[in-house]
Order: structure tokens, then sequence, then C-alpha cells
């Protein structure tokens, strides 16, 4: 038996100083885990969290371009930590959450907003707003082995060199281990899946021309700039 056409390549990304590489199976990402974010999206208080998924195939490298995506007028970033697992699991104790962590990176959790917030008024699904082509780019994984498990350090956005997002990862309403823990109770988690950890405030539009460069301490940046639509 053979496959009717190539089997397509495994979405994967890079480990910083390896020439081995860290295949994705799932990308979960985590809504309103920012108090100021969650206030200028319409939230209030510390609400259980909630999550959406983004197909593998969005990954963009860093240093890569981001096409500005179609059907949408109002196309925004938003800067994340990313949590690669390596151990997958269900019903993980959030105390012994960070075992299964095996490196951390920084993505954009592109969102095509207008989208989503149609989606947010007739009460259907947000994937067209969150899970679209080149929708999330994403820098080398550091592993947990070099940078230590991170709760803190600064987490900051610039386009064309102008800050608009900054923050601590301190600032979590939800932290990591409880996020891994929260998403075990509803999914078996396997190795190779993702969660991008929410967004502080400051979100916004970018396009076409726009670089972005987005940076967490202890992990590093990411350069990904927008060009016109394909
Ligand atoms: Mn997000």
């Amino acid at each position: 038996m053979t496959y009717v056409f190539p089997i397509w390549t495994a979405p994967a990304l890079p480990i910083a100083g390896s020439s081995d590489t860290f295949p994705v199976r799932r990308i979960f990402c985590v809504g309103r885990n920012y108090a100021e974010h969650q206030k200028e999206m319409g939230g209030s208080g510390r609400e259980q969290p909630f999550f959406f998924i983004k197909s593998a195939h969005s990954l963009v490298p860093n240093g890569g371009d981001v096409h500005y995506p179609p059907k949408t007028g109002n196309y925004h970033y938003e800067t994340e930590l990313v949590v690669a697992l390596h151990k997958g699991g269900r019903r993980i104790d959030a105390r012994h959450a960070t075992e299964h962590v095996f490196a951390y990176a920084v993505g954009l959790d592109m969102t095509r907003r207008d989208l989503q917030q149609l989606g947010k008024d007739h009460g259907r699904p947000w994937d067209f707003g969150k899970d679209f082509d080149e929708a999330a780019p994403c820098s080398s994984l550091v592993p947990a082995a070099k940078s230590g498990h991170l709760t803190k350090g600064a987490i900051w956005l610039q386009v064309n060199g102008k800050e608009r997002q900054k923050a601590d990862l301190a600032d979590m309403i939800w932290s990591v281990p409880e996020q891994i823990a929260y998403l075990s109770e509803y999914y078996t988690l396997e190795p190779g899946d993702i969660i991008y950890s929410g967004t502080p405030a400051g979100v916004g539009p970018v396009k076409p021309g726009d670089e972005m460069h987005a940076h967490i301490d202890g992990v590093g940046d990411l350069k990904v700039k927008v060009v016109p639509a394909l």
C-alpha cells in the first residue's frame, strides 16, 4: 500500500544549539492569560482558562515572512511564550507538569481579529480567526535544561522598532504548569504538542512591510516580516 500522493514533511521546530529538530503534533493556544490583555478584550477576573487549536502546519520559522492573510482587514500580532512538551499524559498534576516540558520558544499567535470577532458575535468557532496559513511564527526551541523553567522575565514586541507589547511572564493569570494540568484534563497530551501560553496587552494590527521583533528574556528573539498577500 502506498499513499495516493507524497506524504508531507512533519511540521517541526529547530532546537537551538542542536542539529536535531522537534516534531510538532498539535498547537494549543490559551486565551486571555494576562490580566491587562483580558481587560482589553472585555474580560474580568480569574476566569477558567480556555483553549483553541492551530494546525501545526501553520508554523513559520524565525526570520521567515508571513503573507498578509486573505479575508481580513484587521490582522493582529500576539506575542507569546511557547512551551514544547516531550512527554504526554492525562490528568497531569501541576506540581509535576514541568517534567513534561522540553523547551521554550518565542511565538506569535497571528490573528484575523475581525473574523475572530465575527465568531464571537455569532457564537461560532474561532478557527477562521486563529487557524490559517502562516498563523504561527515560532523561534527555535531553547531546551529547559539550558534556560531553566521560566516563571518571570520580560516579554515584548516591537513593530518597525517601536514597542507595542511589554510585560513580564510573571503577569500570567494561569502559570505554565497550571495550563498543562488543565489541558490534560480534557486531552491526552502527546510528545510534540506545543502550547502558546497567551499574550500580554497591546495587541494590534500589522500590514505588509511591517517587521515584527518579539523577545522573551532567557529564550531569545523572533523576527518576522509581513509581506503582501498571495
Ligand atoms: Mn493568543
